[in-house]
């Protein structure tokens, strides 16, 4: 790294709070040096009220680019420039580009990420029926970018919290910006819906916090309702394996398929959009990711 710093190195970042446990750094500065580009990245412990301050600091610094984390993701809009129709309707931006006259551009890569998951493992969302179960950060991305993809249906189904309207202003926001795909929002609680939705639908997306430590022993799903023709994703990479997707495995469902993928390709997609260049994802998947 020493060897590489000089005083033309773009300097490239991560901002949100906690920062520390992030594999952001490891997985760009790896690529930046395998691709041969003469740039660093770091990460920066930036609270919520100080999102603004950040996003002036770095535009005065001239970085390459940021990527942005919890708790900055949706306030950090208001200071971008301009914004991908993705970002727009998720309402969150996870990557900011920097274009040479200074412009910022807010991009969210979440959706993008999980659907690149998906045809890595030969599924295509196109004219397809999902069900998500979750209408959080994770949930909004990947409704709104499947929808954009294509979807023909999104079955939205999350339990009656906090959480709840943002699903429902989700689908709102879809039925004005992509009249194509139907989408709908249910209580997670109406669990007769739920089995009859899985029952019609091609793609089973887990998109909530359960089946993650701590609550790993947990999963939303019957097992009785899988069935062979079945694609099951989660977004969950911490098990790598949920108890969703090896009860799936076990079966025998067309795919399962787990969250850890979604986060190398997010990470490939900003990558590119800082870059123009492919980030080496089997390189980075299995020296940073298995
Ligand atoms: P969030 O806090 O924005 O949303 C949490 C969601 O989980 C909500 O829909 C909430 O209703 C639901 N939920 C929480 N506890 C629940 C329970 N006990 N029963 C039913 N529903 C419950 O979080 P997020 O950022 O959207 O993250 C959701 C999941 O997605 C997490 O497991 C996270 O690890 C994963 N994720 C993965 C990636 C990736 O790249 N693979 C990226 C982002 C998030």
């Amino acid at each position: 790294m020493d060897a590489r710093i000089s005083g033309h190195t773009q300097l490239y970042c991560l901002i949100g709070s906690p920062v520390g446990h992030s594999g952001s750094p490891a997985m760009y500065n790896y690529s930046f040096a395998r691709t041969g580009i003469d740039a660093a990245y770091l990460a920066f412990d930036i609270p919520l009220e100080k999102t603004g301050e950040a996003v002036e600091a770095l535009k005065l610094l001239k970085v390459g680019g940021f990527n942005v984390t919890m708790p900055c993701k949706t306030a950090v809009a208001q200071y971008v420039d301009e914004i991908s129709p993705a970002a727009r309707l998720i309402g969150a931006c996870n990557t900011v580009t920097v274009g040479p006259d200074g412009k910022l551009t807010g991009h969210n890569t979440d959706g993008i990420g999980f659907v690149r998951n998906l045809q890595e493992h030969g599924v295509s969302v196109s004219g397809k029926k999902l069900v998500v179960l979750g209408a959080g950060g994770a949930a909004t991305a990947i409704c709104v970018q499947t929808a954009l993809d294509g979807a023909a249906e999104i079955a939205i189904f999350n339990r009656k919290d906090e959480f709840y309207a943002r699903g429902e202003h989700t689908v709102e926001a879809l039925r004005e910006a992509v009249p194509g795909c139907k989408v709908s929002i249910t209580a997670l609680e109406e669990q007769d819906a739920l089995a009859a939705a899985i029952k019609n639908c091609d793609i089973l997306i887990n998109a909530t916090k359960v089946g993650m430590k701590p609550l790993e022993k947990e999963t939303l799903v019957d097992a009785a309702w899988f069935r062979p023709e079945l694609v099951v994703a989660d977004t969950v990479y911490n098990p790598k394996e949920t108890r969703m997707i090896e009860e799936a495995k076990a079966a025998g469902c067309a795919k399962a398929v787990g969250g850890i993928g979604m986060l190398l390709w997010q990470g490939v997609a900003a990558f590119h959009l800082f870059t123009g260049k492919d980030m080496p994802a089997q390189e980075v998947l299995e020296k940073f990711f298995l």
